[in-house]
């Protein structure tokens, strides 16, 4: 199957964004859970870090992030690029890619 979105509607009210899928399908992803699901080489390394800590580290690590997004940019015809309120820029989140982490988080 070809992965394609219909539509693709940042809400900001509710904080998410919200993809309509071809196949007839929708989807919604929480602005936190797309941010903790960013595919750059930056964020995976900071998640492999914060999974090797010592406990003794725990209270030295940043509280609960909330994060916002500003813009949702097509990248090519593949993917998406997410603009967040913090400059972070550099996750291309691929249709295929989408699809898994929705089926992840619902
Ligand atoms: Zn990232």
């Amino acid at each position: 199957m070809h992965l394609r979105p219909r539509s693709i509607k940042l809400d900001k009210q509710r904080q998410i964004l919200v993809v309509d899928w071809h196949d007839g399908s929708s989807a919604e992803y929480s602005w936190n859970s797309l941010r903790d699901a960013c595919p750059c080489a930056q964020c995976r390394n900071e998640y492999s870090a914060e999974n090797t800590n010592n406990t003794d580290m725990v209270f030295n690590l940043n509280p609960v992030k909330s994060f916002s997004l500003n813009l949702v940019e097509l990248a090519g015809n593949y993917a998406l690029k997410l603009y967040w309120s913090d400059g972070h820029n550099s996750g291309i989140y691929g249709w295929e890619y989408l699809k898994t982490i929705d089926s992840l988080t619902t």
